[in-house]
């Protein structure tokens, strides 16, 4: 009776789960359509994801047998794509060795290896490295550096940030408070999100077309507030998961060009654009430009791991380290994974000794072929592309649920928001696969939208 007493305290959904030995092939679906949470979605009335049972090249394989052509990288992350035997290898091997230790008073040769290649990588006066565990993350590690160099040169007072409107930082409270306003529903979450300095979003417009105008609100902002800003932090050239806009180098210039005469920072979120995605290997090479600190995430284990880095000048990590409290104050249990640095190691070298400007330039002019047209059809707002990017912007928002129907019956994976339709294919995509991605886009936009 005891016994009974105590299992009657147990919720009906615990006791189930114990007595069917977890889930079954006929309910784990069910279960987790109750009880697990996906990104930016209700967990009660979300429309069903679709079980994926395994992942291959560039095709993501459903429990029901049928294969996508995926145009979405896993948001990103996954340049090589899926089930590469050059990172499974690499995987296995670090594995045998060690999965993980603490970075606290350790290190390994993973984390001094990945640390080489970001530096040898990145833009001239980037020489110093954080690793931390993801994009949002490493947001947080970059708006804190800069407020800690502004404190150990004596200027306690500059711990604000300057951003764009329409951009997209991340999820944790630092990153949120960066990120656009109105899409990043600050209004729910004034408490806790720190006021920031938003400057109108730069145009979507080519460095032909670019005009002084558009900096003006930015400009009046930075000379206005440079006594309280630490750092302005923005997406090199591409706005990712804050509209898909890609906006003029020139305006980059210009940003670098007033953080210097008012010695503010320079953060590149290039956690999306990062690992050549935008055609060039980072997005602020576009604008010949180099940030005094730099985010990277997403591609940098090539979608396996969870991994990030930020990259510092030699100057900022000096003056942190050698002035009070002597330390720079992060440092998060899974630092530098060694299992993480190990796949991304593998990554970086598979990207360079992969023709990826090559496969790059040819997805761009795919892209090209295929948008260009769409252009003319009634209820598409614009077309663009840059890179391994490609864009559809409608004038209405996608009917999300009828969409992905089509997408999935047409033998794609891709996953709109709002009124952008976009791919970022990973990058061994072949032309055929492409055509097919492609084709298969454009079309379901013209029955789904255009009613054709
Ligand atoms: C995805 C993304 C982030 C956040 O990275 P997570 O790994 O999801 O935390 C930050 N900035 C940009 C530009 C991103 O695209």
């Amino acid at each position: 009776l005891g016994a009974f007493a105590s299992l009657r305290r147990i919720p009906w959904v615990k006791i189930h789960i114990l007595m069917n030995n977890y889930l079954s092939d006929a309910n784990w679906l069910e279960f987790e359509k109750n009880h697990v949470w996906h990104p930016y979605a209700p967990l009660e009335g979300a429309l069903p994801p679709y079980p994926v049972k395994s992942a291959q090249g560039v095709y993501l394989t459903l429990e029901d047998g049928r294969k996508l052509i995926d145009g979405m990288s896993s948001w990103w992350s996954a340049i090589h794509g899926y089930n590469h035997p050059v990172l499974n290898q690499a995987a296995r091997a670090q594995l045998d060795s060690m999965s993980h230790v603490m970075f606290g008073g350790l290190t390994h040769r993973p984390a001094a290896e990945l640390a080489a290649r970001l530096v040898s990588l990145t833009p001239e006066p980037l020489e110093k490295v954080f690793l931390c565990d993801s994009g949002s993350v490493s947001v947080e590690v970059a708006i804190k550096l800069a407020i800690q160099y502004w404190a150990a040169v004596g200027q306690p007072g500059k711990q604000r940030m300057l951003t764009v409107r329409r951009g997209y930082h991340g999820d944790t409270a630092g990153a949120m408070a960066v990120c656009d306003p109105e899409t990043g529903m600050h209004h729910l979450f004034t408490q806790i999100l720190t006021q920031q300095f938003f400057a109108e979003a730069p145009s979507v417009v080519r460095d032909e077309d670019w005009q002084d105008s558009d900096i003006a609100s930015f400009r009046s902002l930075i000379e206005t507030h440079h006594d309280e800003i630490a750092a302005v932090i923005l997406e090199p050239i591409v706005q990712g998961a804050g509209g898909m806009r890609f906006y003029a180098p020139e305006y980059l210039r210009q940003v670098r060009a007033l953080c210097d005469k008012f010695k503010v920072l320079l953060i590149a979120d290039e956690i999306a654009t990062g690992f050549g995605r935008t055609g060039k290997m980072f997005s602020c090479e576009h604008a010949g430009i180099s940030p005094d600190i730099i985010c990277l995430g997403k591609a940098i284990t090539g979608g396996y791991l969870s991994l990030a880095a930020v990259l510092t000048t030699a100057e900022i990590s000096r003056t942190i380290s050698a002035n009070p409290p002597g330390a720079f104050m992060h440092g998060p249990t899974f630092m530098a994974n060694p299992l993480a640095c190990a796949i991304a190691n593998a990554s970086i070298d598979l990207l360079l000794d992969s023709p990826w400007q090559q496969r790059i330039s040819a997805m761009t002019e795919t892209f090209a072929n295929h948008l260009q047209p769409c252009l003319a059809w009634d209820g598409v707002a614009d077309v663009r592309w840059i890179g391994g990017i490609g864009v559809l912007e409608l004038e209405q928002p996608v009917n999300l649920a009828s969409i992905t129907r089509r997408f999935v019956d047409k033998g794609i994976w891709i996953r709109p928001f709002g009124r952008l339709v976009y791919v970022m294919p990973p990058y061994v995509i072949d032309d055929k696969q492409l055509e097919t991605l492609l084709s298969a886009l454009t079309q379901t936009v013209s029955e789904e939208f255009m009613g054709r």
